[in-house]
């Protein structure tokens, strides 16, 4: 049904680059012979999912979005996806995204955009777009995303799905081609929070692959999304990360999500996270620093694209410059350049060196939050899904989408973003972020708002 879906409306979304009919169908038709057998099989066995392209997968191409990796297949599976398949999980395909997860809007695929099913005039959100506008356009149950700066909350967020980024090393990045691999996490993007906590479950855990792989068990994820409850939960609203810069529909959702957690017995707090102000400036040194370094080893030499210069020079600087002038787009050098500056001698201190101190005083505004809330909540994004094409020309605009899902990554605690109703017609967003370790809070809380 899920592959019919795909056929009739992805002509339109385009959140899948590659659809995996063959394999999805037989592991289906093997976990319906193991159903009449008998055999016990995991919770979500011959339930299909829906892969983000910066995963890498055995038979089926890994792009990244991006030229520079068109046409290659991984030699190995991602742990996510040892897991997947473990459980029995149809792969549907690999989905849409900005190219290596650099954006905010999926507009920067080199594969074009994807569009939001809500409105196919507006965008999907980003970098994971085609994840969640294959949730929500009922092409797949569920996908997995990645998110290093908000790339699975936002686009859940305009969407209307539910996404989750878990604690940083609650799941293995091992197979998850990296962006910035002190930030990075693979989670769930799904319809509902359950669901959420039934794939969180399936791919957490400790990797000996992943040396920043946490050896805490996954925790109870499923429990604290059947219960919903938030009796005595305090919740804090982050002072920050709301009024101004936020829309009037966006603030009025979240106002009432307020509402809807006091009614159902929590406490709401007011907290401040002064520091958070510093955050975006931060993430985007740091980000394009460790991204500069990750994305140096695509030199048209060892795999994927390689260009060879016209003139016929053959030297290894001149292949890796033609390779790569015409293998990344322009976001991607635009970060490779910033990235490189910043930690170039004599700037290093500057800015990478600043940006990690900043990075240090947004993990003690958390602590400090913590102290008076069990969990934190803002708006996911300042705004509902915008025009595609209306920030493409405007790097600094589209930043400003990821403000309030970026201190997460910067501190590497979890963040689940839920659906809070609609603006204009178009989802809205509610984030709430815990402790590190204490992802069964954001279930709990999450459910509890649903
Ligand atoms: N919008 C963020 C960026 O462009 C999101 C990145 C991500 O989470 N992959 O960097």
């Amino acid at each position: 049904a899920h592959l019919d879906r795909i056929a009739a409306v992805d002509g339109d979304v385009n959140a899948f680059l590659h659809v995996n009919t063959d394999e999805a169908l037989a592991v289906a038709a093997d976990v319906d012979k193991a159903r009449a057998a008998g055999e016990e099989l995991h919770a979500l066995a011959g339930v299909p999912i829906a892969i983000k392209d910066l995963i890498v997968t055995v038979g089926q191409p890994t792009t990244a979005g991006s030229k520079m990796l068109e046409g290659w297949m991984s030699p190995y599976d991602a742990t996510v996806i040892k897991k997947i398949r473990a459980a029995r999980m149809p792969m549907l395909g690999k989905t849409n995204l900005d190219e290596f997860a650099m954006g905010s809007s999926t507009e920067h695929s080199a594969f074009g955009p994807t569009r939001n099913p809500w409105d196919l005039e507006r965008i999907p959100g980003g970098s994971g777009g085609g994840s969640a506008a294959a949730v929500s356009a009922f092409e797949a149950p569920l996908a997995l995303g990645t998110d290093t700066g908000g790339s699975i909350r936002q686009p859940a967020a305009v969407t209307g799905s539910v996404g989750v980024k878990p604690t940083y090393g609650g799941v293995s990045r091992y197979g998850a081609i990296a962006m910035a691999s002190s930030l990075d996490q693979i989670g769930p993007v799904t319809r509902t929070v359950l669901d959420a906590a039934l794939l969180h479950e399936v791919i957490g855990g400790h990797d000996p692959a992943d040396s920043t792989s946490l050896t805490d068990p996954v925790g109870a994820l499923v429990e604290a999304a059947r219960s919903g409850d938030v009796r005595g939960m305090r919740i804090g609203v982050i002072k920050e990360l709301q009024g101004e810069g936020y829309s009037a529909g966006v603030q009025a959702r979240f106002d009432e999500a307020l509402e809807l957690l006091r009614g159902a017995g929590a406490d709401v707090v007011e907290v401040s996270c002064p520091n958070f102000k510093y955050a975006l400036g931060a993430y985007y040194l740091v980000m394009p620093s460790e991204a500069s370094s990750n994305l140096a080893k695509y030199d048209g030499v060892r795999y994927g694209h390689r260009v060879l210069p016209e003139d016929g020079s053959l030297t290894i600087e001149r292949v890796m410059g033609a390779t790569r002038a015409a293998g990344f787009g322009d976001e991607v050098k635009r970060r490779i350049i910033l990235g490189t500056y910043a930690l170039s001698a004599g700037y290093y201190d500057a800015y990478y060196g600043s940006a990690q101190k900043v990075r240090t005083l947004v993990q003690r505004d958390f602590a400090a939050a913590f102290e008076t809330a069990d969990v934190l909540i803002s708006p996911t994004a300042p705004t509902t899904a915008f025009k595609l094409g209306e920030k493409l020309d405007d790097p600094m605009a589209m930043y400003l989408n990821d403000v309030a899902t970026i201190p997460a990554n910067l501190a590497g605690v979890p963040g689940i973003s839920v659906p809070g109703g609609l603006a204009d017609g178009l989802p809205v967003g509610i984030q709430f972020l815990a402790p590190a370790r204490e992802d069964a809070r954001l279930y709990r809380a999450g459910a509890g708002l649903e």
